[in-house]
């Protein structure tokens, strides 16, 4: 294996963004007035959102490995536009 150092701050980082956002969409759907159906096509949306950046950082989304540790069976984002 390489020497290549790891980040192993950046989950932090990245979680810490997660916590954050997911408070701004709990306050947001509380205010919002959408019904259920709505906010779950919210919810999706934004997790696909927050999938999309933690692959961006090299880290999957499910279960907050790298990408290349990553054993998901099943990865959270698919590449594959819907
Ligand atoms: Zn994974």
């Amino acid at each position: 294996m390489s020497e290549k150092p790891r980040p192993k701050s950046q989950i932090f980082d990245l979680l810490r963004a997660y916590h954050a956002s997911r408070e701004n969409v709990r306050l947001l759907l509380e205010m919002s007035g959408m019904s259920d159906y709505e906010k779950v096509g919210f919810i999706d949306a934004w997790q696909e959102e927050m999938a999309d950046f933690f692959a961006e950082n090299g880290y999957c989304f499910a279960c907050n490995r790298t990408l290349q540790r990553c054993g998901c069976e099943e990865p959270l984002r698919s590449s594959v536009p819907a």
